[in-house]
């Protein structure tokens, strides 16, 4: 058994930019990072875009193994925590593909960044079903592409909307089918679904939302999806249904868990010593003044630093707006704050650069740009200030949109 320190479960974002920051912060203590994938820690953004599109060899690297060794961050990859012994601060892995008995480690602090994996749903699931979370799921549906003509999407969030720009850039035919009423609803205003649709169908992507009952069946090689208004025919399906959070592990050693690991502003699980960070955890927002589970690459690194900080008892604030990005049919789309909660949307348009600014009553509560991401610094601060008014003040465009949130920042200011 090894002595002690600090233990991180998952090697993604979160668990690296955790290792990297308990180091830059001067803990000196023994840092072990377990990894359940093969991989040496990668970047999943790039695994629906330019990774398939361009043909990569690698997605990027998150840390290298020469960063590894500096900072003296013990990475075990092919690693699977299996269980966890809270009262004893103790923890068993095996080594993937490996029938040797469990090795044990003790913590001294524990940090679940287990992250989350694609959902599958029976009825999708063929010899040809893919999902999109690792590179190994990447490098497969890749390879399986290559082979293919017709391509079948079921799942009209994030990644299915990618992957189905991906292919269609690679010039095969693209179906996508979603039983909600909204592209992306759950990270878009309803315009912005609106829009995306609009686009994709101009691009010769077929959208089909609202598809209920979508079943998938297999014969002579071919795929036939059928729902209860469509009948399509695939070479290759990708069951883009979202991700469910890895909370087997926490919620067997008694954590709370609701959709995610919930932990309170500091990161901190409902057992002593034993935190979670990234797109695993359901965390405080003090912003919003409740709990969030995000998915999102910038989240996992800032949130995962702000818990490394206060694991090591350091000073530090976590109330950063949600914000993604996202790149579809050659757009750079970015969101700032909870935008499908607008209920109303106003656009600005500076040449091709678009600006859309989502309000609940008066109150601007999220952005969205498209291919325009250099405001998103001062709308950000515009949405944190909490401004209200009115919207056309936004809209002027004989004055640069930078200069007029600091305007709107220092009025808001004056009425708190
Ligand atoms: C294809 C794709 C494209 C994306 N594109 C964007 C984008 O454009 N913009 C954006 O903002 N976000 C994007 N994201 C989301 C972003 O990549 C994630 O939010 C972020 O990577 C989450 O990091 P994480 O460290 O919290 O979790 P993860 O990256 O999921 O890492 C968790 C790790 O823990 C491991 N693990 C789980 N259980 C165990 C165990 N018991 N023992 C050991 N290891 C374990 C997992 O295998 C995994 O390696 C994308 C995600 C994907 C999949």
């Amino acid at each position: 058994m090894s002595q002690s320190g600090i233990v991180i479960i998952g090697a993604g974002e979160a668990g690296v930019s955790a290792a990297a920051t308990l180091r830059s912060e001067g803990y000196d203590g023994q840092i072990i990072v377990l990894s359940d994938e093969p991989d040496s820690p990668y970047q999943r953004p790039p695994l629906s875009k330019e990774f398939i599109l361009e043909n990569q060899h690698q997605p990027a690297e998150i840390k290298g193994e020469a960063w590894f060794k500096e900072n003296e961050i013990d990475l075990r990859l092919g690693a699977r925590v299996l269980s966890v012994h809270a009262d004893k601060k103790l923890l068993s892995y095996t080594e993937v593909g490996n029938s040797d008995p469990a090795i044990k480690i003790e913590y001294d602090k524990l940090l679940i960044a287990t992250g989350a994996r694609a959902r599958m749903i029976d009825n999708l699931v063929s010899s040809k079903t893919h999902v999109l979370r690792t590179q190994l799921d990447a490098r497969e549906l890749r390879s399986e592409l290559n082979r293919a003509t017709d391509i079948c999407v079921v799942g009209a969030g994030v990644i299915g909307l990618e992957v189905a720009s991906t292919v269609r850039a690679l010039g095969k035919n693209v179906t996508v089918l979603d039983i909600a009423s909204r592209a992306m609803g759950r990270a878009l205003a309803p315009e912005l679904s609106e829009f995306l649709v609009s686009a994709h169908t101009l691009r010769g992507v077929e959208i089909h939302m609202n598809e209920r009952d979508i079943i998938v069946e297999e014969s002579a090689d071919r795929l036939h999806i059928s729902s209860e208004k469509n009948a399509i025919a695939a070479d290759l399906l990708l069951a883009g249904c979202g991700v469910q959070p890895n909370v087997e592990l926490a919620k067997s050693i008694g954590c709370d868990v609701d959709n995610g690991i919930v932990v309170d502003e500091h990161g901190a699980s409902s057992i002593p010593d034993i935190y979670a960070a990234g797109d695993v955890a359901n965390f405080y927002h003090p912003f919003y003044g409740e709990h969030l589970r995000l998915e999102a690459w910038r989240h996992a690194i800032n949130h995962a630093a702000h818990v490394a900080r206060r694991m090591l008892d350091k000073p530090s604030e976590y109330a950063e707006l949600p914000w993604f990005w996202t790149d579809q049919l050659g757009m750079n789309i970015q969101v700032v704050g909870l935008a499908a909660q607008a209920e109303r949307t106003v656009w600005r348009y500076d040449g091709d650069a678009k600006t859309a600014f989502h309000f609940a009553g008066d109150t601007l509560i999220a952005a969205t740009t498209i291919d325009n991401g250099r405001v998103m610094t001062p709308l950000t601060r515009l949405i944190a200030s909490r401004w209200s008014g009115d919207a056309d003040q936004l809209l002027d465009t004989s004055t640069p949109l930078a200069k007029t949130c600091k305007a709107l920042i220092k009025q808001s200011q004056l009425v708190q």
